[in-house]
């Protein structure tokens, strides 16, 4: 290709520092996010191993290692950011391996071995890299693909590097500076830092955009799916038909606020929030639609079972135990529920449905479930469902 293998190593180093500063310039707008400083640190050590490599390329063998543990250092700093941008643990023992490279290349002086040794480790932390990247793929994040790609790309060009140091044995160093391998590993090294930088970059915005979005869905003290929520999911449930929707409200949770105090309500509504939602399980979701009043709404089934699940519900939050000064608070909700089968139907008129049944149950003494009339009075729809004398569907309890 004929490129200069000196203009390739500045290139690498600028593009490296360059990147830094843009990993410092995020990190300054978000101090929490202490992985920017692995990814910093990781480019630092590396592009200070290549101002060695430029500077001095004809190094003796004990001292040609220190530029080569750098580089490895560089890369299990690498290992850590990645690890620690995905949330989990950082292993420090993997940052045994520059020293013990040192120690090795101490031992045995050879500047094959040597070589074919720092290659080897660094292959292998590229392919680590590219891994903690890849197991979180299920969020389908094209940038994280990315990363996984140019990771897997420069080990590919480590494992090169390592072969080339087996069959050139100790002639290794003299090939320098016409070095095609060499030259093409500082091509595919640039591409490599240039890519992953903007990857690390985007990936990080389309990580904290969705994590904005979710916290947008969010109600801040139960952590249940809020009213705007709610609203979005009922409606697009009803688009498709079939639903099961169960309106909960705390029985008498003005009393417990005004003996208690609204912090222990606080600590009720959360408990609530708990056995609702283990209630409901895998077979729908649970919101917080106003102070006291949550929402199950049901994944397609049919309506008996949006009758079972609510009862269940309701016994739960009966069976749930909150206490307070060792004196446990009794709590109860009232429900009110609804199903439709047919599709089209308005949310408006689909909760009017479960509020009238809410409101026949608080009626009915409280701690009670009741359903509601078929929203359409389309009875002929809902064959098999019992209903009460009233016309109500009965709850299973
Ligand atoms: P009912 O059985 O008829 O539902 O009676 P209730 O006392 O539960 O109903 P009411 O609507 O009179 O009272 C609801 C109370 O919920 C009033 C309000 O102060 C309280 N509340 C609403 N949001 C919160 C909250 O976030 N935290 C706490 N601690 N209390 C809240
Ligand atoms: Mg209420
Ligand atoms: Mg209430």
């Amino acid at each position: 290709m004929g490129l200069d293998i000196s203009t390739l190593f500045v290139a690498n180093i600028f593009v490296l520092v360059i990147s830094s500063l843009a990993y410092v310039s995020v990190f300054a707008r978000n101090r929490t996010d202490r992985y920017w400083l692995y990814w910093i640190s990781a480019n630092l050590a590396l592009a200070m191993a290549l101002v060695v490599y430029l500077v001095w390329p004809d190094l003796p063998v004990h001292l040609a290692i220190w530029p080569d543990a750098m580089l490895v250092f560089g890369f299990a700093l690498r290992y850590a950011a990645a690890r620690s941008f995905a949330g989990r643990p950082v292993r420090l023992r993997l940052f045994a391996l520059p020293p013990l490279l040192v120690v090795a290349a101490n031992l045995v002086n050879s500047q094959s071995i040597n070589f074919g040794l720092t290659n080897v480790m660094l292959t292998g932390l590229a392919l680590a890299v590219a891994w903690e990247f890849w197991r979180d793929h299920a969020d389908r994040l094209i940038s994280r693909f990315g990363l996984v790609f140019v990771y897997a790309l420069i080990a590919v060009s480590f494992a090169a590097r390592a072969g080339q140091g087996v069959l050139a044995g100790d002639q290794v160093q003299s090939y320098i500076p016409y070095d095609v391998v060499l030259e093409a590993h500082l091509l595919v090294a640039m591409i490599h830092v240039i890519a992953g930088s903007l990857f690390v970059l985007s990936l990080a915005s389309e990580i904290s955009a969705d994590a904005l979005r979710e916290a947008a869905k969010r109600d801040p003290l139960t952590g249940l799916l809020n009213r705007r929520a709610f609203d979005a999911l009922l409606a697009d449930n009803l688009a498709r038909g079939q639903v099961g929707l169960a309106v909960v409200d705390i029985d008498f949770f003005k009393s417990i606020n005004d003996r208690y105090g609204h912090a222990v309500g606080d600590t009720v509504l959360k408990a609530v929030s708990k056995a609702l939602l283990d209630a409901v399980g895998t077979c729908g979701e649970v919101a917080r639609i106003g102070g006291e009043e949550f929402a199950l709404v049901m994944n397609p089934v049919d309506a008996a079972s949006v009758g079972t699940i609510a009862d269940a519900a309701r016994r739960a939050v009966q069976d749930c135990r909150v206490l307070h000064d060792n004196e446990q608070i009794a709590v109860t909700v009232s429900i009110g529920v609804a199903y439709t089968d047919l599709a089209g139907l308005t949310a408006d008129a689909f909760l009017e449905c479960a509020d009238r049944a809410l409101y026949r149950a608080k009626a009915n003494g409280r701690n009670v479930c009741r359903a509601g009339l078929d929203p359409l009075g389309l009875a002929k729809h809902r064959g098999g469902v019992p209903r009460d004398r009233a016309g109500f569907m009965t709850i299973a309890s």
